[in-house]
């Protein structure tokens, strides 16, 4: 090996990721450093139905205990906020896939995320419409769900986008589902697959929740045995 093509290795690693926490710029550290999780991602109690935050030993919100959602649970690794707004948005908008994998680890490292995915049967991430994963070149919610548990569960192909919806923003719970409506449906030769399976539904981002409860309202009318949300941020207002 010549000392050339050492020194452009040495180069091209020092320009991986790896090498810098992108959040707090210590290095070296891996790309979201043990300290940044422990400061924005530290596990707070929350409600099993919807994953809004809860005083600790509450298990269900008012929202959830009034009309049930069809999830049989809902799981998320952190608040969407500061810093995570900004990650998620090189990640989603800025197409820098290079987040699926920190993201991934940081979801695997949340409270029940790990034996939810274990568990399963199944992994769906939450599909874009054509038109929005044609512009946007890949959907993240892939990106994290081939990444969070063996890749021979995660199955891109099953959950479809049957009809592009306005945006959620502004609307009221009812008024969300009522806009998701048809909104998803099953790849029709191969909706029996869900029968009797417990699957996990993968999103980046989850604010009222209205999208994971259609997916897991339409899986469960499909015979689906268990439902479980996972988000990797949650709005909590
Ligand atoms: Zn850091
Ligand atoms: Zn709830």
């Amino acid at each position: 090996m010549s000392l050339r093509f050492g020194w452009r290795r040495f180069m091209s690693l020092l320009a991986e990721p790896p090498s810098q926490c992108a959040i707090c710029r210590s290095w070296p550290s891996r790309p979201i450093c043990d300290a940044c999780v422990r400061r924005f991602a530290s596990p707070v109690p929350r409600c099993q139905g919807c994953a809004l935050p809860l005083p600790a030993g509450v298990a269900r919100c008012g929202a959830c205990v009034a009309e049930p959602p069809p999830l049989d649970a809902c799981l998320v690794a952190c608040a969407y906020a500061w810093p995570w707004t900004d990650c998620i948005a090189q990640f989603k908008f800025r197409q820098q896939a290079g987040w699926a994998g920190p993201f991934a680890t940081l979801m695997r490292s949340a409270p029940w995320i790990e034996s939810a995915v274990e568990q399963c049967d199944l992994i769906l991430p939450m599909p874009l419409f054509r038109g929005r994963l044609r512009e946007r070149g890949f959907n993240q919610a892939h990106e994290l769900a081939r990444r969070l548990g063996a890749a021979r569960k995660t199955d891109p192909g099953l959950l479809l986008r049957v009809r592009n919806t306005a945006p959620q923003s502004g609307l009221s719970r009812a008024e969300r589902l009522l806009n998701l409506h048809g909104a998803f449906a099953l790849e029709p030769l191969r909706a029996s697959q869900v029968r009797q399976r417990r699957i996990v539904v993968v999103d980046d981002v989850m604010t009222s929740g209205a999208s994971l409860f259609a997916v897991g309202s339409l899986l469960k009318r499909s015979g689906a045995a268990h439902v479980t949300g996972i988000a990797l941020a949650r709005t909590e207002l």
